[in-house]
């Protein structure tokens, strides 16, 4: 039985310091604490989350922050419009969001003031508010990741026992696309030992492809704190003979080492190339749905800004996708937030000869920079596409 703790939130919209390139998000929202689905690898249960007092009552206890609306409706109008990434933690289409509809409420609120969103879930319910992901779609940028993580359908009890079946969700991923809101699936947490094998990966990736739009490979599944008693618990009692190899794969590390992960990247890699299907979430303002708008209108100098910035995010991205290590890429992450922010065209700072004193601009960014100015687009962007360009539905 779950109880709801209904809580007053001081605040809802979490500014992040860096724009993320997974998900594109400057925001994070998250109207409840503590989640239904119950995933015995959740991560929203380690110390850095949690707002429980045990962890054991993480699916138990549901707080609710009741006036998330209205403390919304304020913080929105002190900022700039950007994307809202609804939840970063847990789940905003969970049961609760029957009985309080706070996420649809926040997505008024959002449309309202044109904010971009990118919702993420495991629930079908989503597409009780598909009317409001169209409007914020068609005026700003939306997009909807549904997470599957196998069709397993002896396995998933254990790993989800109360989400909605990933037949669901892949229906909701059709159904949200075909409404003209662009849709995913994003394939995290690759469980190792369980769902590395090339058939489930296959499987997701052939799956999915029918459908979305893109898919998002999570091959570094973490196991911090609480996350991996309750983890090494479930495997203890219902898959003992793998206990042993996690502790030898993880030691006394959080996550799995990096040729691991970069050996499951490549092979999911090559069934994205044979699927046809991205690998990325195209970003705002880069490659944009053909019924969304821009993020930022046209004339404004900001256009050329984000779009170089989030041009060098996907360009880190890629790298860090391939290399497997998430700090190879940080000259363009240092490099985008800097052009992002800045005060002036980025036009004007590259004809004054300026561009290298931009902090994380070196020689190779800066002749990614030139380029997309000089001949709107980027060579090695282009490289780094080349392999999946041929298969990738760019309008
Ligand atoms: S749906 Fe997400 S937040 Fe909820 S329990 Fe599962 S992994 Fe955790």
């Amino acid at each position: 039985m779950t109880k709801f703790i209904e809580i007053e939130a001081k605040s809802v919209l979490q500014r992040q310091k860096y724009r993320d390139n997974w998900f594109w998000n400057r925001y994070n929202l998250n109207p409840y604490r503590g989640c239904q689905f119950a995933c015995n690898y959740c991560d929203a249960i380690t110390e850095k989350y949690l707002v429980h007092a045990d962890y054991g009552d993480f699916s138990r206890i549901i707080y609710v922050k009741k006036n998330a609306p209205e403390v919304l409706e304020k913080e929105v109008k002190k900022v700039k419009p950007d994307v809202v990434v609804i939840s970063g933690v847990t789940d905003p289409y969970q049961p609760a969001e029957k009985k309080y509809g706070l996420t649809r409420k926040i997505l008024e609120i959002l449309a309202e003031h044109e904010f971009p969103v990118h919702i993420g879930t495991k629930s079908d319910l989503v597409l009780r508010d598909v009317d409001l992901l169209k409007e914020i779609a068609k005026q700003t940028w939306c997009t909807v990741s549904l997470t599957i993580i196998t069709f397993d359908k002896k396995l998933l009890p254990y790993l989800e026992p109360f989400a909605p079946s990933p037949e669901r969700r892949l229906e909701a991923v059709k159904n949200i696309n075909e409404a003209g809101v662009q849709a995913g699936v994003n394939f995290t947490p690759i469980v190792p030992y369980l769902l590395d094998n090339p058939g489930n990966i296959e499987e997701v990736i052939k799956r999915a492809s029918k459908q979305a739009e893109y898919i998002l490979i999570g091959a570094g599944m973490t196991l911090r704190s609480n996350q991996r008693i309750r983890f090494f618990e479930l495997l203890k009692t219902n898959f003992p003979e793998l206990v042993e190899r996690y502790e030898n794969l993880y030691g006394e590390q959080e996550s799995p080492p990096k040729d691991y992960i970069l050996r499951l990247n490549r092979c999911a890699f090559e069934f994205c190339k044979k699927y046809k299907i991205k690998n990325y979430i195209p970003p705002p303002g880069f490659e944009r749905h053909p019924k969304q708008k821009a993020l930022i209108p046209t004339e404004s100098y900001d256009r050329d800004n984000l779009e170089v910035a989030t041009l060098l995010l996907l360009m880190a991205f890629l790298k860090e996708f391939k290399s497997a290590n998430p700090y190879s890429a940080w000259a363009y992450h240092k490099a985008s937030n800097a052009i992002e922010n800045l005060n002036e065209s980025i036009r004007d700072v590259y004809r004054r000869g300026k561009l290298r004193e931009i902090p994380g601009v070196g020689d190779n960014i800066a002749k990614v920079i030139e380029d997309v100015l000089v001949n709107g687009r980027s060579e090695r962007l282009d490289k780094e596409l080349v392999e999946i360009s041929s298969v990738l539905k760019i309008g």
